[in-house]
C-alpha cells in the first residue's frame, strides 16, 4: 500500500467568478486511485459563500482524477460541491447540469497576465514599458523577461503529467501576458482539464511571488489589449457533415441567441469587446472567414473543406467558466435541426 496525497479541488462559491479552492488529505492505496476510489469528502462552506442556512457543510464529490506531478504520490481531484445528501448539486454547482456531449470537441484558447506588485510582470513602477508590439510571440529579454518563459514551461510539463491536453503556449500581444491552449472532448472533459490548467499554474506561481490576473481588461481603456479565452468547437455533424447551409443557419442561431452567449462569457467583457484590439462589439453577432475581429471567426480549412470543421467564438472571456461556455454554445448547436445523417 502507497499513501497518496489527495488534493481536492473545487470551485467556491463567489460570483460572478468562482474561485478555485483546494485542500489535502491522504489515503492508502494498492497503486494509483481511480474515480471510482476516491471517496466522498467534506468541507466548511461557510468560509467559501457555499453555506447554506444554519448547515454549514458542503460535500465534496470527485468527478475526475490527474497525477499531481508537483508532488510524490501527489493526486489532483477535481470535484463537484454537493449538499449534505451527497446526491443534490449545491446552488453553486454549475457543473452538474450543463449540456454535454462526448463528440463535441472544444480547444479554449486562455489568455492572462502575470502580476507582480499589483502590475503585469516587467511593466515598470510608474508608467508603461515600450508600447505593444514586439511581445506577441516575442523572445529576449527585453520582451519577455526572465522568470515568465521558466513559469509557463514548468506549467506546461505539469499538465503534461497530469495528462491534460495541453496542446501550445504563446507570448501574447501586452508585456508580461501569455497563453495556453487545452483541448479536450465532451464539455465536462474539456472544462474540468481547463479548470485544472488554471488551478496549477496559480499553484506553480506562488513560488515565484507571482500572481496569475484572469481579468478580461486589467489595464482598463488602455492600449493594452485585453485577455480572452476563445473557444473552438465542432460537434461531430459539424465534422462530418457541415455544408454552407446548416453553417449559415448555425450563424443565425448564435445570432438570435446572442445575449445568452455574452451573460456566460465572462464579467466585465463590455470593457474588452469593444471593437478594437481584434474584438467585435459586444452589442453584435458577427461572424468572418480569418476574421479576428468577428465574434466568430471562421477558419479558412472551413471554408475550403465544404464548411466542415471548427469555428473559434472569439467572445468569452478569460475569467469565463469553461463549463458554462461550452455547455451554452451547444444548447445554441441544438437548436439548429441537422439532417437524417446527423443521427448515424
Ligand atoms: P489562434 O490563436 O490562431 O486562434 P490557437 O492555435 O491558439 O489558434 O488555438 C486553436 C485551438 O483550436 C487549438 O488549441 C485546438 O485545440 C483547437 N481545435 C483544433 N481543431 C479543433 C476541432 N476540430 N474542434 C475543436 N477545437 C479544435
Ligand atoms: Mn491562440
Ligand atoms: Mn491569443
Ligand atoms: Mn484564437
Amino acid at each position: 500500500m502507497t499513501k497518496y496525497k489527495l488534493e481536492y479541488i473545487w470551485l467556491d462559491g463567489y460570483t460572478p467568478t468562482p474561485n478555485l479552492r483546494g485542500k489535502t488529505q491522504i489515503k492508502e492505496f494498492a497503486s494509483f486511485p481511480t474515480l471510482e476510489q476516491l471517496p466522498l469528502w467534506g468541507f466548511d462552506g461557510s468560509s467559501t459563500m457555499q453555506a447554506e442556512g444554519h448547515s454549514s457543510d458542503c460535500v465534496l464529490k470527485p468527478v475526475a482524477v490527474y497525477p499531481d506531478g508537483a508532488r510524490t504520490n501527489g493526486v489532483l481531484v477535481m470535484c463537484e460541491v454537493m449538499m449534505p445528501d451527497g446526491k443534490t448539486p449545491h446552488s453553486s454547482n454549475g457543473r452538474a447540469t450543463i449540456v454535454d456531449d462526448a463528440d463535441a470537441w472544444f480547444g479554449f484558447e486562455q489568455e492572462y497576465f502575470f502580476y507582480k506588485d499589483g502590475r503585469p510582470l516587467g511593466f515598470p513602477p510608474s508608467g508603461y514599458p515600450a508600447p505593444q508590439g514586439p511581445y506577441y510571440t516575442g523572445v529576449g529579454y527585453k520582451n519577455v523577461g526572465d522568470i515568465a518563459r521558466k513559469m509557463v514551461e514548468e506549467h506546461l510539463d505539469l499538465c503534461l503529467a497530469a495528462g491534460i491536453n495541453h496542446e501550445g503556449i504563446n507570448a501574447e500581444v501586452a508585456k508580461g501576458q501569455w497563453e495556453f491552449q487545452i483541448f479536450g472532448k465532451g464539455s465536462k472533459t474539456a472544462a474540468d482539464q481547463m479548470w485544472m490548467a488554471r488551478y496549477l499554474m496559480l499553484r506553480l506561481t506562488e513560488k515565484y511571488g507571482v500572481d496569475i490576473e484572469f481579468h478580461c481588461k486589467p489595464l482598463g481603456d488602455t492600449d493594452w489589449n485585453g485577455s480572452g479565452m476563445h473557444c473552438n468547437f465542432s460537434t461531430r455533424y459539424m465534422r462530418d457533415v457541415g455544408g454552407k447551409e446548416y453553417f449559415e443557419q448555425l450563424m443565425d442561431a448564435f445570432k438570435t441567441a446572442r445575449a445568452d452567449h455574452i451573460a456566460v462569457y465572462g464579467p466585465d467583457n463590455h470593457m474588452r469587446l469593444t471593437g478594437k484590439h481584434e474584438t467585435a462589439s459586444i452589442d453584435t453577432f458577427t461572424w468572418g472567414v480569418a476574421d479576428r475581429g468577428a465574434s466568430i471567426r471562421v477558419p479558412h480549412s472551413f471554408v475550403n473543406n465544404s464548411y466542415k470543421g471548427y469555428l473559434e467564438d472569439r467572445r468569452p472571456n478569460s475569467q469565463g467558466d469553461p463549463y458554462q461556455i461550452a455547455s451554452q454554445i451547444l444548447k445554441t448547436i441544438s437548436t439548429v435541426p441537422t439532417g437524417a445523417k446527423a443521427a448515424a
